[in-house]
């Protein structure tokens, strides 16, 4: 029997260490109690690629309601599980911060489980979802998006050549050898995921009563897509803000500076004493916030004179002065410059060019151009 049992112990010890170990943990998320009935599950590395978005979990008499509850398949299991840990009560309510698909194309599993659910999103976030700019996403994903981008990170690093053109440091080296190293597990959650319909769409505002406890979803305006929605929990003061906050740096891709400024300062309004970005550590005072409103206004105030100058987007590129702000959401560290120019800098200047100029950011139909 004791021999029998260490085989096993055995087996499994074989069957864990055969999982490529660089891809463990990718989509695996730590659970935290905010206070009673309400959790945030938040895979500990923000920066690790893919990004896995926060999900906010939270508990009424008559059911639970999950903020974000995955852009992975592997990502609503684990909020499943969780529920099930927690409770006999059901989901009834799924919430949809914004139609980018690393917040929703993972959640088919809690309505497997759940099918009584109803899927709530803004107006726009509907539309954006089942019309081209996520199509246009999914369909180059689907296509091997993560390998073949696997493949390019792969001759950068031979070539010891960044997109940029500079070399690569061992500190950057390391993150992209994992990047690589994870790319097939990433694949393979893309060819899992669905995009599920919203059945409750709303503009504005919308209270939801779980029995007990209500959750208000808040439109603020445009901020970072057209159709972003802000959960608050008003007796906790408990806000999450799906990614119009996102530590330690920003998305700006199709976003909406100006506009996202004064999303920025409703939130603030709020008085939050926590507040769950939609990746990233949580927030427990406005340092950060501030540090995005201020960096706002200044990209739409500088791209908007340039622009209003004549200047190409290219010239834009060139001029617009981000060293007051960029060091203190990178803090000299290579990967936060990295990607605070990969997915910050480069997308919301374009973005505020095209605000300037009057082009759309997010296209709705099928010859989107500029939507990411
Ligand atoms: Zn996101």
């Amino acid at each position: 029997m004791r021999a029998r049992l260490s085989l096993f112990v055995w087996l499994l010890l074989a069957a864990s260490l055969s999982l490529p170990a660089q891809a463990e943990g990718l989509f695996a998320l730590e659970w935290k109690e905010l206070a009673r009935g309400v959790w945030v599950g938040q895979r500990p590395d923000p920066m690790r690629y893919p990004v896995v978005c926060n999900t906010v979990i939270v508990e009424g008499r008559d059911g639970i309601l999950v903020f974000d509850a995955g852009g992975f398949p592997a990502q609503g299991e684990q909020v499943f599980a969780k529920v099930k840990a927690l409770t006999p009560k059901p989901v009834t309510h799924i919430v949809i911060s914004h139609w980018h698909g690393d917040h929703n194309r993972g959640i088919q599993p809690l309505l497997d489980a759940f099918p009584g659910a109803k899927v709530v999103s803004h107006t726009f976030t509907r539309d954006a979802m089942l019309g081209a700019p996520m199509q246009s996403i999914f369909k180059a994903e689907r296509d091997g998006g993560a390998l073949k981008t696997a493949e390019s990170v792969k001759k950068a690093l031979a070539d010891d050549k960044a997109i940029d053109g500079s070399s690569i440091s061992a500190a950057e080296r390391a993150y992209w050898e994992r990047f690589i190293a994870d790319a097939e597990l990433h694949q393979a959650e893309i060819m899992r995921m669905t995009i599920v319909a919203p059945t409750i769409t709303f503009d504005r505002e919308l209270d939801i009563d779980l029995g007990g406890r209500t959750v208000q979803l808040r439109h603020f305006g445009w901020g970072n897509t057209k159709g972003d929605v802000v959960m608050t929990l008003g007796a906790e003061r408990i806000v999450a803000a799906g990614d119009t906050v996102v530590a330690p740096v920003p998305y700006g891709f199709g976003s909406y500076p100006e506009s996202w400024a004064s999303v920025l300062k409703r939130i603030k309004d709020t008085r939050y004493v926590t507040l769950i970005p939609g990746h990233g550590p949580l927030l427990t005072d406005t340092s950060y916030v501030d540090l995005l409103i201020e960096t706002l206004q200044s990209v739409a105030a500088q791209v908007g004179a340039l622009a209003a100058e004549g200047k190409s987007l290219d010239a834009v590129r060139e001029a617009v002065d981000f060293s007051k702000v960029e060091p203190r959401f990178t803090h000299g560290d290579p990967i936060l410059t990295r990607f605070f120019s990969l997915f910050f800098k480069q997308p919301i200047v374009q973005a505020a060019y095209n605000v300037a100029k009057g082009i759309e950011n997010e296209k709705l139909t099928e010859d989107a151009g500029a939507a990411k």
